[in-house]
C-alpha cells in the first residue's frame, strides 16, 4: 500500500507580515491596556500584593512554618528514621542520624537542617513522620530571609519553635 503523505504548503508572509510592525503595534496596545487600567481603576487592575505591607488570607488548609516538636524532658522527638526525607519531593530535609545514649531511643538527629528556599510547602514531611516529630503551623508563612544562609532552618531553632505533643512516643501501643 502506497503510503499516503499530506503536503503542506509554506504561507506566504506579506511585507507587513515580515516588517513585524502590526504584531509590534498590537504588544503595544496592551501594555498600555493595562498600564492606564492600573492608573485609572488600580483596585481593579493591580493583583500584586505589597507584601509584608499588605498580606493575604491564606487558604484554611495552608500550613507554612515548620517546627520540631520536644519530649517531656525537652529533647527532641525526632528519631531520625529518614521518613521526611525521603518522602520530601524537594529533597530539603537533610538529616545526619547518631547514636542516643539512653538505650530506649535508638537515635536522633545530630543535624537537622530544611533548606526552606527549596521547600514547596507540601506537607509530606509531616504525614510520613510516624511520631509527630515535625509539624507545619496552620496560616503560618516562612519568615522573609535576607541572606541565602538564613533559608537553612536548623536542628535548635526548629525545636525552639516546636514544643511539647500530647502524642505518645513510639506510637499507641507504647508503654
Ligand atoms: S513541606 Fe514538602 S517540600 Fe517542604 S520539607 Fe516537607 S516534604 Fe519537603
Ligand atoms: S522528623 Fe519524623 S519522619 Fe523525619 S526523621 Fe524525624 S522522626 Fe523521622
Amino acid at each position: 500500500m502506497a503510503v499516503q503523505v499530506k503536503v503542506l504548503s509554506r504561507p506566504k508572509r506579506t511585507f507587513w507580515d515580515q516588517s513585524y510592525l502590526p504584531e509590534i503595534a498590537r504588544g503595544l496596545a496592551v501594555t498600555l491596556g493595562h498600564f492606564f487600567g492600573a492608573v485609572t481603576k488600580p483596585k481593579e487592575n493591580i493583583i500584586t500584593v505589597q507584601y509584608p505591607d499588605e498580606q493575604v488570607d491564606y487558604p484554611h488548609r495552608y500550613r507554612g512554618q515548620h517546627r520540631l516538636m520536644v519530649r517531656d524532658d525537652g529533647q527532641v522527638r525526632c528519631v531520625a528514621c529518614m521518613c521526611c526525607s525521603t518522602i520530601c519531593p524537594a529533597n530539603c530535609i537533610h538529616i545526619v542520624a547518631a547514636e542516643h545514649d539512653d538505650p530506649s531511643i535508638e537515635k536522633y538527629p545530630e543535624t537537622f537542617v530544611i533548606d526552606h528556599l527549596r521547600c514547596i510547602v507540601c506537607g509530606l514531611c509531616v504525614e510520613a513522620c510516624p511520631c509527630d516529630a515535625i509539624r507545619m503551623d496552620s496560616g503560618v508563612h516562612c519568615e522573609p530571609f535576607g541572606h541565602r544562609g538564613d533559608s537553612f532552618l536548623v536542628r535548635d531553632l526548629l525545636m525552639q519553635r516546636g514544643g511539647h505533643s500530647a502524642a505518645t512516643q513510639g506510637g499507641r501501643n507504647s508503654p
